[in-house]
């Protein structure tokens, strides 16, 4: 589903490498969670696996075509056919409402409209029923909403026409411990029932256990001081 290969990446401006990485498979339906502290490098590995960032060396492949063969417009389309993203804050556009923005994906990608269950709108419903965001809400405008009820908005969005991998980038460190722990049984059930694999990233080790495979970043990144 998603291979790294002899991948290296530094940033633009910077001598040496961020990342060094011999090999990373993740299989389909599969979930990852990656680990290892701030400034290790767990954001700019999952922008190399979206393809929003391209390796200088090796080769990233999501279901066998390598990201850096492609043109960036051809990325960005790739991407939203095939990639959900939860971020850590900022998910939403604000002026939105929570139904609008779950359609989002399916508005630029015809792939993930024409793989919702009935029609998108049937489909975002249906996922905001899942991440328990209740009906009257589904109206308003996304920046009337509480921080732990955006996030479950983004998941709806990222899982929208069942894209084969999902990546979330610390998507429960803005919530507190009650909140975190639903949001990520809602995220894996919805991850799960989606068929997509899930790649989580976060420095909260607490939250492993409920994943398949475990990888600590530092351990992995040979590139790491
Ligand atoms: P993490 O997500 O694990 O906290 P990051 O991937 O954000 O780590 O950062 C890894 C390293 O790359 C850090 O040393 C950081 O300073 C550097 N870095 C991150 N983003 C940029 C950027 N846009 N330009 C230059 N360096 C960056
Ligand atoms: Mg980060």
């Amino acid at each position: 589903m998603l291979s790294l290969q002899g991948v290296r990446y530094a940033w633009p401006g910077t001598l040496a490498d961020c990342l060094d990485i011999a090999e990373l498979r993740v299989g389909a339906g599969r979930s990852l969670f990656l680990y290892g502290p701030s400034g290790c490098g767990k954001s700019t590995l999952l922008g190399l696996m979206a393809g929003v960032l391209v390796a200088r060396e090796g080769q990233v492949e999501l279901l066998g075509q390598d990201w850096a063969a492609l043109p960036s417009g051809r990325r960005d389309a790739r991407r939203v056919d095939h990639v959900g993203v939860v971020f850590q804050q900022f998910n939403l556009l604000p002026y939105l409402t929570v139904l609008d923005n779950v359609l989002l994906p399916t508005r630029f990608s015809a792939l993930r409209a024409s793989r919702c269950a009935g029609t998108p709108l049937q489909a975002a419903q249906a996922l905001l029923e899942r991440v328990a965001l209740p009906a009257p809400m589904w109206a308003r405008r996304a920046d009337a909403l509480s921080v732990g009820q955006q996030q479950r908005v983004a998941a709806a969005r990222a899982l929208i026409g069942a894209p084969e991998l999902v990546i979330a980038d610390e998507p429960t460190s803005a919530l507190d411990a009650a909140l975190r722990d639903d949001f990520m049984s809602l995220l894996m059930h919805a991850c799960h029932a989606a068929g997509s694999t899930l790649v989580f990233v976060s420095h909260d080790e607490r939250l492993a256990d409920r994943f398949d495979d475990r990888l600590s970043l530092p351990f992995l990144n040979r590139a790491a001081a």
